[in-house]
This record gives structure tokens, C-alpha cells and sequence, in this order.
């Protein structure tokens, strides 16, 4: 396995690749890899010859008083991980790699950044964008793989790859969980023993909502309230837990039989934040 600190490095292996005709499949992470990485990596293998991951702590997408500097680091590991799952070449950049000190452009969201994590986290979504922009400009892959659980990432990047003509299949990773359910996270280090066993209780509410509406609820507002309530009361802060459309990314009032909708919710336990979301079709 190659590893790859500057682009013009990984360019050469990209290239090499790709001078014996292999397919590239691509999988962007910030690192600290768990289970939900791996799913998306086997996935880019099943799609593709050869598979380059990316582990970079993005600073472009943490707000000032976010955890980015707290934000796990385990490159090592890491690497160990990418070995035994057969990847060919791991791109693993320093900042000043990626980033002029001064930049010019920036890429803006519209709308599909109004609500969810977007709506919380003020250049969360420009700054995901100028790196993924990068990553597949200097990668050039056949095939990127994202999970299921940035939902809203892989709805914006996919409408990122069309209007900027990224040359690239994109395809969208379930969400791999714990036993209890619980969405796998890099964050989740960061919850305390008790915080772990409270955790799970989001998956809860949203599968409890799900149910609701696939057996005849319409109008979810009222359940969402008493939902929210009920994870309040056991400790959760409620960020946002809403039904959105899959598309426009915009909440719901009624919910109309034939459509694609996204159930979310961020919360916070402590300092920790949580995301986590079902995908309903009616
Ligand atoms: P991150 O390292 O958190 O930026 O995540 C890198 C990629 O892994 C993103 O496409 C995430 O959506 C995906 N991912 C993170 N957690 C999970 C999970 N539990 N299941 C599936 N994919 C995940």
C-alpha cells in the first residue's frame, strides 16, 4: 500500500494506476476510521479495481468553536486498517498540502444547506465542497463512496458533481451501527460510559417515528414535538429531528404517499454531537 503526503505523489500513483487500465474507486474520511469507513471502502472495491482513501481533518469544515483541534488522530492505525482492507494508496496530506495560506474562491451552497446540519453549522457544507472539489480534481476517480449518514453531504455533493461536471459515479453507503444501534461515528470517543448507554436512544425515537408514519401519520409535527420531549428528558439537546424531503432537502408538514423522505436528528449528549437519519419512501 502506498501512502501519499503531497499531490504530486498521489497524482504519480494515481496515474500509474491508471496507465494499466484500473478502475479508481475513492473514499474521502477525516480519519479515526471504524467499521462504517470499512463498509464504504469494501463497497469502492466491489465497484472499483484499486481503492484510494483520503484521511484529512479538513479545517475548512469546523466552525471557530468547533473540535477540530480534539478531533481523533489515528493515522497509524488507520493505515493498518487500509492494509487489510487491500487499499492501494492512502492520500493523508498536511494542511499547507491542501490550502494556500490566502484563498480567492470559495464555493457557496444555496438552499440545500438552509436546514439539517447546514442550518447549524455555518460553512460546514462550502467547506465539505472545497475539499471534496480538490480531492476528486487531484484523485480523478471512477467511483467516490459516501455513507448514508452525512445524508445531506451526499445530496449536495451529488449536486456539486452535476453542476461542476465531475466525471464520477457516486454511491451512497448504508449506515453501519453498534448493536444497540447506535450510529458508528468517530465522535463517538467522545462520549462518556454513561453518555454511550443514553446514545442509542436517538436511533430509538427515529425508528419509533418511522413506524408512526409508515402506519398512517401524515402529519408528523405533534409526534416529532413529544419525540423530542422524550429525548430531552433523558438528556439529549435537541439540535434538529424533522422529516425533510430527499431532495430539496426542506422539512415536511404532510408527508405524501409516493415520495422520498429523510427522517434526521442531531442532538447533543455533553459535547458531543450526534447525527443520524432513516430514509422513508411512501
Ligand atoms: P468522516 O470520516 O466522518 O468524514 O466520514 C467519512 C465517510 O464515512 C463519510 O462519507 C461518512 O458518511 C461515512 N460514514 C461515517 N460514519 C458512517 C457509518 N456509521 N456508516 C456508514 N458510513 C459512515
Amino acid at each position: 500500500m502506498d501512502v501519499c503526503k503531497s499531490i504530486d505523489d498521489i497524482r504519480g500513483a494515481v496515474k500509474q494506476l491508471k496507465a494499466q487500465g484500473k478502475r479508481i474507486g475513492f473514499v474521502p474520511t477525516m480519519g479515526a476510521l471504524h467499521k462504517g469507513h470499512l463498509s464504504l471502502i469494501r463497497q469502492a472495491k466491489e465497484r472499483a479495481d484499486e481503492v484510494v482513501v483520503s484521511i484529512f481533518v479538513n479545517p475548512e469544515q469546523f466552525g471557530p468553536n468547533e473540535d477540530f483541534d480534539s478531533y481523533p488522530r489515528e493515522l497509524e492505525e488507520d493505515l493498518k486498517k487500509c492494509e487489510s482492507e487491500g487499499v492501494s494508496v492512502v492520500f493523508a496530506p498536511n494542511r499547507d498540502d491542501v490550502y494556500d495560506k490566502k484563498k480567492y474562491i470559495r464555493i457557496e451552497v444555496d438552499e440545500l444547506n438552509r436546514h439539517m446540519c447546514g442550518g447549524s453549522r455555518p460553512g460546514f457544507f462550502e467547506g465539505i465542497l472545497l475539499v471534496v472539489n480538490k480531492l476528486f480534481n487531484i484523485i480523478d476517480p471512477d467511483v467516490a463512496v459516501f455513507g448514508q449518514k452525512d445524508i445531506q453531504q451526499f445530496q449536495i455533493v451529488s449536486r456539486m458533481v452535476h453542476e461542476f461536471n465531475h466525471d464520477v459515479e457516486l454511491i451512497m453507503a448504508p449506515i453501519e451501527r453498534a448493536n444497540d444501534g447506535l450510529a458508528l461515528s468517530s465522535r463517538n470517543k467522545y462520549l462518556s460510559v454513561e453518555e454511550r448507554e443514553t446514545a442509542p436512544g436517538l436511533f430509538r425515537a427515529l425508528n419509533y417515528i418511522e413506524k408512526q408514519i409508515v402506519s398512517g401519520v401524515d402529519t408528523p409535527s405533534l409526534l416529532l414535538k413529544h419525540q423530542k420531549s422524550e429525548l430531552e428528558a433523558k438528556g439529549f439537546k435537541i439540535d434538529y429531528l424533522d422529516v425533510f424531503d430527499k431532495k430539496t432537502l426542506q422539512p415536511i408538514e404532510t408527508l405524501i404517499k409516493g415520495k422520498e423522505f429523510i427522517l434526521a436528528g442531531a442532538v447533543w449528549l455533553g459535547n458531543t454531537r450526534l447525527i443520524d437519519n432513516l430514509l422513508i419512501e411512501l
